[in-house]
C-alpha cells in the first residue's frame, strides 16, 4: 500500500490540517478507507453529500450525462441547466438563478449583484454588511466579507466596502447602516462560525430593516440550504424571503455547484455582466437536477427535522451524563456539542477509532452534518459511540 500522507506532503500544498486517514469508497451513510475500515459518516463530505454515497439517482444521471455532453459554454442553450433553474425556482421565493461552480463564487456573484443594484437604484451604495463568525468563503472579496480575522490577517490589505458587525444583533446592522450601504448578507445559522442559531426573530428584524432601507436582504445558504434545517431553503424555518439566496454544498450532492437565485426586483444584471466559463454545465445540471428530485421526491427536509430532532435528544442527554458536554445546539441537520475545554480534537479521535467521522467546528466543539438521508438507527450507533469517545477523551 503507498504512504499517502508522504506523497501528499511532498507534492500538495500544505493548506489543509488532514485528519490522518485516506478515504477510497463510500455508500449510503457509510465511508471505508484504504485499509478497508469502516466509518458512519457524520460530516458528509462538509455538509455536500446530501442524499448520501455513491447514490443511484445521483450516480446514473452523472453516468447517462457524461455519454451525452458535459460542456459546451454558456454561449448555448442547455437543457439540464434549464430544467434545474425551473425547479429550484418554482420551489422558491425567488425567481431567477445563475449557476456557478462554490459557495465563494456564489457569494461573489451575489455582492456583484448586489453592487450593480446599488449602483442604479441606491445611488451608488456599495457596501455589504456581513457577520462576526460569518463563513462566505475563500477568494479574496469573500475573505473581506467573512467576519473572523484569522481568515483576513494573512491577506490584508483586504477588498473594500464589507462592514462586519456582531451576528445576532439587529442594532448593531442599523448602526453600521449608511447612505453607502446596499445589502446585509447572513447565513440563517452560521455554520463554519460553530453552528449559531439566532434568536428566533432575528432574521425578520433584519428583513424589516433591509425594507425600510431600500436595500438588499442576501441569505448565503450554502451550508443551510437544500433541506438541512429541516425545510428546502432555511429561509423558510424563519419566515422571511430573502432578496438574493445563495447556494452550494448540498446543492449537487457532490459535484461542484453553486447558485445566485435572486426576486425579479432584485434580478439587475444585463448581459455582459456577469459570467462563468462552467457555471451551470450539463454534466453538474443534471447531477444537481437528480439530487435536487431526490430530495423532493424523498421529503428529505422534513428527515431532516425529524431525525436532527431525534439526535438533538439524545446529545442532549448525553450533556445530562457528561458534565464536560456544556451545549448542544442545532437545527435540522446543522448540530453542534459544545465542551468545556479545548477537547473536540480528543473526541473526533476516539470516534475515529470506533468507526464514526464528526467535524471538529472548534477546538472545543463538534459539528455533526450527516447526509440528509440518515435514519434514527444510525443516529443510536452514532450516539452510543459518541458516549463512549466522550467518556474516554474527558478522563485524558
Ligand atoms: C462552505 C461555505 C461557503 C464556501 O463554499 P465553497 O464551496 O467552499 O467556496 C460559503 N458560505 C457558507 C455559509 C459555507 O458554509
Amino acid at each position: 500500500m503507498k504512504n499517502w500522507q508522504e506523497i501528499e506532503s511532498k507534492y500538495y500544498m500544505h493548506t489543509f490540517s488532514r485528519i490522518p486517514v485516506c478515504l477510497v469508497r463510500g455508500k449510503g451513510v457509510r465511508v471505508w478507507d484504504d485499509t478497508g475500515k469502516e466509518y458512519l459518516d457524520l460530516f458528509g463530505g462538509l455538509a455536500v453529500d446530501s442524499i448520501g454515497h455513491s447514490n443511484p439517482a445521483l450516480t446514473d444521471a452523472i453516468c447517462e450525462q457524461a455519454k451525452t455532453l458535459i460542456q459546451v459554454s454558456n454561449l448555448y442553450y442547455t437543457i439540464p441547466q434549464l430544467e434545474l433553474a425551473e425547479l429550484l425556482v418554482t420551489n422558491s421565493c425567488l425567481n431567477k438563478v445563475f449557476f456557478a461552480n462554490s459557495g465563494a463564487e456564489a457569494n461573489e456573484g451575489a455582492v456583484k449583484l448586489a453592487r450593480r443594484y446599488g449602483a442604479l437604484k441606491l445611488k451608488g451604495a456599495y457596501e455589504v454588511i456581513t457577520a462576526f463568525e460569518s463563513f462566505h468563503g475563500r477568494t479574496l472579496a469573500m475573505t473581506a466579507a467573512t467576519g473572523q480575522k484569522k481568515f483576513q490577517k494573512p491577506y490584508e490589505p483586504m477588498p473594500v466596502g464589507f462592514i462586519n458587525v456582531a451576528f445576532n444583533d439587529i442594532e448593531a446592522i442599523k448602526a453600521a447602516t449608511t447612505e453607502k450601504t446596499c445589502a446585509v448578507m447572513v447565513e440563517p445559522v452560521q455554520g463554519e462560525g460553530g453552528v449559531n442559531v439566532p434568536a428566533e426573530n432575528y432574521l425578520k428584524q433584519v428583513r424589516q430593516w433591509c425594507d425600510q432601507k431600500g436595500i438588499l436582504l442576501i441569505l448565503d445558504e450554502v451550508q443551510t440550504g437544500m433541506g438541512r434545517l429541516g425545510s428546502l431553503y432555511g429561509y423558510q424555518e424563519f419566515g422571511v424571503e430573502p432578496d438574493v439566496v445563495t447556494l452550494a454544498k448540498g446543492l449537487g450532492g457532490g459535484v461542484p455547484i453553486g447558485a445566485i437565485l435572486a426576486k425579479d426586483s432584485a434580478s439587475v444584471f444585463v448581459p455582459g455582466d456577469h459570467g462563468s466559463t462552467f457555471g451551470g454545465n450539463p454534466l453538474v445540471c443534471a447531477a444537481s437536477l437528480a439530487v435536487l428530485k431526490y430530495i423532493l421526491k424523498n421529503n428529505l427536509p422534513a428527515n431532516a427535522r425529524e431525525v436532527g430532532t431525534y439526535f438533538m435528544t439524545g446529545l442532549r442527554s448525553l450533556q445530562k451524563k457528561h458534565s464536560c458536554i456544556t451545549d448542544v445546539r442545532g437545527r435540522g441537520l446543522l448540530i453542534a456539542m459544545q465542551f468545556n475545554s479545548d477537547m473536540a480534537g480528543d473526541v473526533l479521535k476516539a470516534c475515529m477509532e470506533r468507526g464514526l467521522l464528526v467535524n471538529a467546528v472548534k477546538p472545543n466543539a463538534l459539528r455533526f452534518i450527516p447526509p440528509l438521508i440518515i435514519g434514527k438507527r444510525e443516529i443510536d450507533e452514532a450516539l452510543a459511540i459518541l458516549d463512549e469517545a466522550v467518556a474516554a477523551s474527558s478522563k485524558m
